[in-house]
């Protein structure tokens, strides 16, 4: 479905592109090869066409494709690889020709929180119908991280307890002979002492 709609849309630049070209040929009188910016981004296997301008329409900050951009502008490269998730980039891809950035809802939030990391791309971005469902899934991981802190303290809590029980083990026989035999050497040294003190 998103295929048939990507393919669509690059038509239909690819179209407006071609109309602009034909412009500039009749005004410079020179031929120009209209796909000589295109350049091939192979993600996961799944390979894409774009051009160099679209990686740059994303302008507020550096990112992986504006960096591929600057790279194949100054090498003439025309195939990168990238070896990410195949059903995420479509999204990225998309953002960069039409300005928006929705989401699959298909992909656990984890994936997408790396997949928009290593794009370098804002999560502040995501549009409003894709916000709810990401912003969903931070309160989730938000919470389960709340749990697992709860955990270790817990875990904590009963390792002490645990430690103080076996501490309490290893004095109990100690004890015990000590309450039976008062008068033991170490028993009248403790009595001693305490006679002192009061
Ligand atoms: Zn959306």
């Amino acid at each position: 479905m998103l295929k048939t709609q990507e393919t669509q849309e690059a038509k239909e630049i690819s179209d407006d592109d071609d109309d602009e070209t034909n412009d500039d040929t009749d005004d410079e009188g020179d031929v120009h090869d209209s796909t000589d910016d295109v350049i091939t981004l192979n993600v996961g296997g799944v390979r894409h066409e774009t051009r160099i301008q679209t990686l740059r329409k994303y302008t507020r900050k550096t990112t992986r494709l504006s960096e591929v951009a600057d790279i194949a502008e100054k090498t003439g490269k025309k195939e990168f690889y990238f070896d990410r998730h195949p059903d995420f980039f479509p999204y990225i891809l998309n953002f960069y020709r039409l300005g928006k950035l929705h989401l699959p809802m298909n992909l656990c939030g984890n994936i997408t929180k790396d997949e928009l990391k290593y794009w370098m791309i804002d999560d502040k971005d995501i549009e409003q119908c894709c916000w709810v469902h990401y912003i969903k899934y931070e309160e989730t991981h938000e919470m389960l991280e709340m749990f697992d802190r709860d955990e270790k303290h817990n875990r904590l809590a009963t390792k002490r307890i645990k430690a103080d029980a076996s501490r309490f083990e290893r004095i109990r026989p100690k004890l015990w002979r000590f309450l039976q035999d008062p008068y033991s050497s170490r028993g009248a040294t403790v009595s001693k002492q305490l006679q002192l003190v009061y």
